[in-house]
């Protein structure tokens, strides 16, 4: 995190509203709130492509062209990609340790819809391509103490990156280079760190620490068993990226000119047990922790490092971890006390 104030240009010219957007993943977290600043952006043609069945997807919009569809088949992505301007391909399966952890075939197999909508988007003429990867493309040994020092871009190489996920991500980014280099496809790609926020998974197994923690906490308030459970000893340490930010660095990174890859993530690294503080704060609570040692922990400590995006973009993601947690703790205690007509992740909630 930067305390420099930014001369900031608007951006948003560098983007033709009149292009047809496209988003995959757009029944997910992230793909869902693209959508909606597409929208606001004043884009006029936005297609939102999911598999899940529409009444699933965990934001909906009566003016944008909802299409159900399978990207694993070839098929599938010719029809998401008709007519496209731009591409932002989110779509992915995927969630937090706990799931990458077992599911590494599963994840890999997003290498289908990853290969294919570049195909499809070549096919197509689009303008250009976003490709959301993830941190976990870093080499692990760079990551093995909790005081890590951040992550540059370079650090990927020589690649160990996350089994499984990390290694599908890794090579679906270098796809995207080559799809450049041999047939022109105009790419970005952005390394997304943690990201959390309102509207995104929060139980069924697919939920990562931040609003894991804060369900957590929340159950632990409403149940009145004032105790926590966490993952590892809560020393390990992350950065974690306000919804906001990673939306707005991907759109900034699509407006601009940079076709290699670049972090999307904060730079505020706080260790598990610091979160769960936070979040003890938010609820006005204080509980019994309880570590599980042997649960699926991932690497001990990452950051990001912003030097590239800093310089690139003149920008990074600035929004707090308190700031943002809050906003995210009052979203899903909603979720679960609201006896109104229930959001998707609501009735999944319900549901384990
Ligand atoms: P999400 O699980 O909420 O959304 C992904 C969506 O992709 C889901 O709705 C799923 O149904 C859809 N999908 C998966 N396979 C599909 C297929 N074959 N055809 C059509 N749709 C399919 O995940 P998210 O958090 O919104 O993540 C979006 C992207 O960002 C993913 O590529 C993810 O790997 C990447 N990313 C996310 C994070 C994070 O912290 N959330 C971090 C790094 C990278």
């Amino acid at each position: 995190m930067t305390s420099e104030v930014f001369v900031d240009v608007d951006w948003t010219h560098d983007l033709d509203v009149a292009k047809p957007a496209i988003v995959t993943g757009a029944g997910g977290f992230i793909g869902g709130h693209l959508v909606s600043r597409l929208r606001e952006l004043g884009f006029e043609r936005v297609r939102a492509v999911d598999r899940k069945p529409a009444d699933e997807w965990y934001q909906r919009f009566s003016d944008v062209d909802s299409l159900v569809v399978d990207l694993s088949s070839m098929d599938g992505c010719r029809r998401a990609a008709e007519g496209a301007g731009y591409v932002f391909h989110l779509a992915a399966d995927m969630g937090g340790m706990g799931f990458i952890e077992n599911n590494k075939a599963l994840c890999m197999l997003s290498v289908l819809s990853s290969t294919q909508m570049l195909v499809a988007a070549r096919d197509v003429g689009a303008e250009r391509y976003f490709y959301a990867s993830s941190a976990c493309v870093y080499a692990q040994e760079k990551q093995t103490t909790a005081d890590v020092p951040a992550l540059a871009e370079d650090d990927a190489y020589p690649a160990t990156p996350e089994d499984g996920y990390g290694w599908e991500k890794l090579f679906s980014e270098r796809m995207a280079r080559h799809f450049f280099e041999d047939f022109g496809l105009d790419t970005r790609v952005a390394r997304y760190h943690n990201v959390y926020g309102p509207m995104g998974t929060f139980a069924g197994g697919r939920e990562k620490a931040p609003a894991a923690i804060c369900r957590k906490v929340i159950e632990a308030k409403l149940s009145g068993v004032h105790e926590i459970e966490i993952w590892g000893d809560g020393e390990q340490t992350r950065s974690f990226t306000y919804i906001d930010d990673c939306v707005e660095g991907t759109l900034r990174l699509t407006a601009s000119s940079s076709r290699d890859p670049l972090n999307v993530g904060s730079s505020e690294m706080v260790t598990i047990n610091d979160m769960v503080s936070l979040c003890e704060q938010i609820g006005g609570v204080t509980l019994r922790r309880r570590y599980v040692l042997d649960a699926p922990l991932g690497v001990r400590g990452r950051n990001s490092d912003n030097s590239r995006i800093h310089a690139e973009l003149n920008w990074e993601p600035s929004i707090r971890l308190a700031a943002g947690l809050e906003r995210t703790y009052a979203w899903i205690h909603d979720q679960m006390t609201s006896t109104g007509e229930s959001h998707p992740l609501a009735l999944a909630a319900t549901a384990r």
